[in-house]
């Protein structure tokens, strides 16, 4: 296959800065430049837009994201060995990478940041799903991002595009589909990183809806679905028992039956126990 770009390509990237892997940091390396490629075609249509990429390591997918076109790459990553590497990408697309150093958790990239904004990554098995809550439960919607493209443990990825019914259903699969409309695009091996993690991994394309499907506060909204999943096993009579006294009524008053568990209720069924609960 041709090459991407005119860089090195990434294990000798590795080998010159030294960029041994960390398990710390959740360092899982994309190697192949053509499957990174692939991954930023995913995320839509880049040339308009800015990037956001949290953990770009040696720049496997930072360089993919470029080439696909994306106006500017917005990168943050935590180990500062991997800044001189990223560096040379820098130089290599001028004006259309900016790198900062430091932990994604603290870092409010937006000031960074022009409209449309896409945010792309191969995030870090350890923080990754607290991002992706963070970023779909903002009190304002839509959100400062238009679509994510985000890669995750296979396991966490059938948690977010999970139905009412399964086992994977939850407070992910609320939060996703309540704002966006979430899909599984690509699922990769083990082998397919180096080093190889010892589960799946699965990339979720998320596109913001212009508006939630249902009204209801993200707050009050998350609360409830903690509760009702914190204790799935239970009726949720008994896990809601603290939401109100009458939690029984404002069930009943959803649509939603007291001895029901929390895996049975559907989105909307959540909204609307939502607002009652909010009253
Ligand atoms: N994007 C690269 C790739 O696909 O090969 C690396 C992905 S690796 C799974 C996760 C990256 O996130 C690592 O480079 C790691 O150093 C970085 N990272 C870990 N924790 C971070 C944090 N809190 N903030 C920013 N980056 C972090």
């Amino acid at each position: 296959m041709s090459a991407i770009d005119t860089l090195p390509p990434l294990r000798e990237v590795i080998a010159t800065h030294g960029l041994s892997a960390k398990k710390a940091l959740g360092q899982n390396f994309l190697l192949d430049l053509n499957l990174t490629a692939k991954i930023a075609r995913q995320a839509g249509d880049l040339s308009d837009c800015d990037v956001l990429e949290i953990g770009p390591g040696p720049g496997g997918l930072t360089r993919g994201l470029l080439s696909e076109g994306a106006r500017k790459v917005l990168a943050v990553e935590k180990d500062a060995r991997c800044l001189p590497a990223l560096e040379e990408i820098a130089a290599a697309y001028p004006g259309r990478l900016q790198v900062i150093s430091g932990d994604a958790l603290k870092i409010d990239p937006l000031a960074y940041l022009t409209p449309p904004i896409r945010v792309a990554a191969n995030l870090p098995y350890n923080i990754g799903t607290e991002l992706l809550v963070r970023w779909l439960t903002p009190p304002e919607w839509p959100p400062f991002w238009q679509s994510l493209t985000l890669m995750f443990q296979r396991e966490v990825a059938e948690r977010i595009v999970a139905q009412p019914g399964s086992k994977t259903y939850g407070r992910l699969a609320i939060l996703a589909q309540w704002r966006a409309e979430a899909r599984i695009v690509l699922s990769l091996p083990p082998e397919a990183f180096t080093p190889p993690p010892k589960v799946s991994s699965a990339v979720v394309h998320l596109t913001a809806l212009p508006e939630p499907r249902y009204p209801a506060d993200a707050a009050t909204l998350s609360r409830v679905v903690a509760a009702a999943f914190n204790q799935r096993r239970k009726m949720l009579r008994a896990s809601l028992k603290g939401m109100a006294p009458d939690i029984e009524d404002r069930l009943i008053s959803a649509g939603i039956k007291p001895t029901d568990r929390a895996e049975q209720v559907s989105l909307e069924q959540f909204c609307t126990l939502a607002r009652l609960v909010a009253t």
